[in-house]
């Protein structure tokens, strides 16, 4: 805990002050007394799709750039998650650039919730090709493993595992957090697999049902396409007020 008199700095010192105060913050790892424990009791998943606007994230040839197809995936796995009753918070629900702490912002102020990031992978060797989901804090990392392991049930899935990582939207979140990577788009298979509908709506089937099966156990979820889902609105709606934002009770803590 730092304690500094802010009321006795002159204005460049206040100024010195809040930027390192936000460099302190934005470093910061989210420590194990914050940490809360939700993978029981969790009734809303803030998804968030990789990348978006001026980042594209992964651009290779074989499939589409990183952020469309993480947006679609993020799209059909928060309208299957809502058909299983629980809420959700998109951090973006169209191409639109949203910083890493905005992201971070969104999920800890969702309060009993778990944190999805959906992203795809690259690598410069085109021969790897599979499946990781990393986590950070201990409570989330049952969550990773059942939804690696549903990615993995699915025919010809390379499984190249589950690992903890510092990603800053996984270290930074106070309720449990993963980030999916779904395929490598620098893959040929796998990047001409995330063109297909088809394919990106197994893909967030699958991790739906790992979802559900966290909250309630094995064998609840009720698989169904999702078929072709809507285009983009033309013009971002205010924050809070699109399609998938947090309920006022929750916006409002
Ligand atoms: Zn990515």
């Amino acid at each position: 805990m730092i304690r500094l008199s802010v009321v006795h700095m002159s204005r460049c010192s206040r100024v010195t002050f809040l930027l390192v105060a936000l460099a302190f913050a934005s470093c910061q790892t989210v420590s194990k007394e914050q940490r809360k424990n939700t993978s029981r009791t969790f009734n809303t998943v803030v998804v968030d799709a990789g990348h978006g606007g001026k980042d594209s994230g992964a651009y290779r040839r074989f499939g589409p750039p990183e952020k469309v197809a993480t947006l679609d995936v993020a799209t059909r796995l928060s309208q299957k998650l809502r058909e299983s009753q629980f809420k959700t918070v998109m951090t973006r629900t169209n191409d639109v650039f949203i910083p890493l702490d905005t992201r971070v912002d969104i999920e800890n102020a969702t309060l009993n919730s778990i944190f999805v990031s959906i992203h795809f992978n690259d690598s410069r060797r085109r021969g790897i090709k599979g499946f990781e989901t990393y986590y950070h804090s201990p409570y989330a990392a049952e969550l990773a493993q059942r939804v690696q392991n549903k990615l993995c049930a699915m025919p010809g899935a390379v499984n190249r595992g589950v690992h903890t990582a510092n990603f800053r939207v996984i270290r930074k979140a106070v309720y449990p957090a993963i980030l999916v990577e779904c395929g490598y788009l620098s893959n040929r298979a796998e990047g001409y697999e995330a063109r297909s509908t088809e394919y990106r709506d197994r893909l967030a089937d699958k991790i739906a049902e790992a979802i559900v099966e966290e909250r309630y156990g094995a064998g609840v979820y009720r698989a169904a396409f999702t078929g072709q889902i809507r285009p983009p609105a033309p013009n971002p709606p205010p924050p809070g007020e699109g399609p998938g934002s947090a309920p006022q009770t929750l916006r409002d803590n």
